[in-house]
């Protein structure tokens, strides 16, 4: 009988025991023939439970993380490169941070930092609070992150507004220069935990799809679209039965749509005990002996909680 020799930290890469979990048809992106609208809707169907319950924050907060993370979907479904969109809030309220972000190829993950007496106070006078109330006054930070070599850039707005839809909607309006409309959804359902997001923009006139609108049509076009996509309910996205062609078709069977090709989703988490037993490596002697308990030191990934344990003689640490 052999025993299979134990790899070293620095050197294990395995993922941890958490769900491998692909959603094929997580986005599907379209557009609206001689108009100029394009979209994206999002729903990562069963994913959003997985994630959002590996977590034990509150559900107000993880409702919003669910929205946070149908919000990165669609918005890293646009990227051209190899990369990451991600959204980071920080602010005074009860929810101090909400971290959430999505590779180029759909990877998904999020982690929020919550107070659960703040939470529990604010749920006292107020049973559904607003995005604004949960997170205060504070920052709200987009960033694209297109690999190693490459700036990121990021980009910083104050937290204004009552919901993410509209914080997310005002900041790209702004940055883009160009109409944005974006709505985002989660609830927890008999099912689970269900998310989603129809995010649409205005795309210039000149040149592109609707080439032969003048910019008054080009506009009705638009509003025609934003009322349509206004009528989209939390029932029927979060809605697993319901395909999302089917529902893309009841908005704009009459609007010239065009399907693009669905884009997966998955779960996202990078961890590995390779980059866990690199980043004890940077702490002193005396920090690790502090940390480890019975000689075990555990480390917790903050975006899939799991844990990792170490041996303390397997971690060298920091002489100094
Ligand atoms: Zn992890």
């Amino acid at each position: 009988m052999t025993t299979p020799i134990p790899s070293p930290a620095f050197l294990d890469s395995s993922r941890p025991d958490t769900p491998d979990l692909v959603v094929p048809q997580g986005i599907v992106p379209f557009y609206l023939d001689q108009r100029p609208v394009r979209g994206r809707l999002v729903r990562p169907g069963v994913l959003t439970d997985t994630l959002l319950t590996r977590h034990d924050n509150p559900d107000v907060v993880l409702r919003l993380a669910g929205e946070a993370l149908a919000l990165v979907a669609a918005l890293a479904s646009s990227l051209k490169f190899q990369g990451s969109f991600s959204l980071q809030a920080k602010g005074d309220g009860p929810v101090s941070l909400l971290l959430a972000d999505c590779t180029d190829s759909g990877a998904l993950r999020f982690h929020a930092r919550s107070d659960d007496a703040q939470v529990a106070e604010l749920l006292a006078t107020c049973p559904n609070p607003t995005a604004g109330q949960l997170l205060g006054k504070g920052y709200l930070a987009f960033s694209v992150d297109q690999g190693p070599d490459t700036d990121i850039h990021q980009g910083i707005v104050e937290i204004t507004g009552e919901s993410l839809s509209d914080m997310a909607a005002h900041y790209f309006t702004t940055s883009e220069q160009h109409a944005c409309w974006v709505r985002l959804f989660c609830e927890k359902t008999e099912r689970g935990w269900r998310a989603g997001a129809l995010v649409m923009e205005k795309i210039a006139s000149d040149g592109g799809i609707g080439t032969d609108l003048s910019t008054e049509e080009g506009d009705d076009a638009w509003e025609t679209a934003t009322t349509l996509a206004t009528t989209l309910t939390a029932h029927e996205i979060l809605d697993d039965d319901l395909s999302s062609a089917t529902l893309l078709h009841r908005l704009f069977h009459a609007e010239g749509l065009m399907m693009g090709q669905p884009r997966a989703l998955a779960f996202g988490c990078r961890c590995s005990r390779a980059r866990l037993s690199g980043i004890l490596e940077t702490f002193t002697l005396d920090d690790l002996d502090h940390m480890a308990q019975d000689g075990t030191i555990t480390m917790n990934c903050s975006f899939c909680n799991h844990s990792f344990h170490f041996q303390r003689g397997e971690i060298a640490g920091k002489s100094a």
